[in-house]
């Protein structure tokens, strides 16, 4: 992509969430959990496995600020990922600084890949870190109280 595509898919993937926000207001509470897109089934899921997370979630910095999903289709989500040059995962990726976990729809396909890759990136925000080994430490504890908890993704 060039300089002005991805300036145009920004400004798109803006005013996409801006509509999302304005259309949940009450979504949008400070320490709350805002999930945008997928199916009622995967939003149950993603918003459960936040909730097991949230005692490790709320000793961070900005945990005021609502922490927001977004699961887009495969093609967005890889779109997104350009923008942000997040280019390594297939699946998906985090932005620690504005608290916001992008998910392709492809993480459900399977419970098991779920019960991956949607507690994998909280763990980077527990650990507040970019990188794959603490983020997999505290992911495995974040999993565990997944399975004890929030049943399955996919049916
Ligand atoms: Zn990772």
């Amino acid at each position: 992509m060039n300089y002005r595509q991805q300036f145009s898919l920004w400004i798109c993937i803006q005013s996409l969430i801006l509509v999302c926000f304005l259309s949940v207001p009450s979504a949008a509470l400070a320490g709350d959990v805002v999930v945008i897109g997928g199916t009622e089934r995967q939003k149950r899921f993603v918003s459960c496995v936040a909730k097991v997370s949230a005692n490790e979630l709320r000793a961070l910095p900005n945990s005021d600020q609502p922490m927001t999903f977004l699961i887009l289709e495969q093609q967005k989500f890889l779109q997104a990922r350009d923008a942000f040059h997040a280019n390594r995962t297939k699946l998906a990726f985090s932005n620690l600084a504005i608290r916001r976990i992008y998910l392709s729809s492809r993480v459900f396909t399977d419970s098991d890949t779920a019960l991956r890759c949607v507690p994998h990136e909280l763990g980077h925000f527990v650990t507040q870190s970019r990188f794959e080994g603490p983020a997999e430490l505290a992911a495995e504890r974040i999993r565990w109280r997944t399975r004890q908890t929030c049943g399955r993704a996919v049916q």
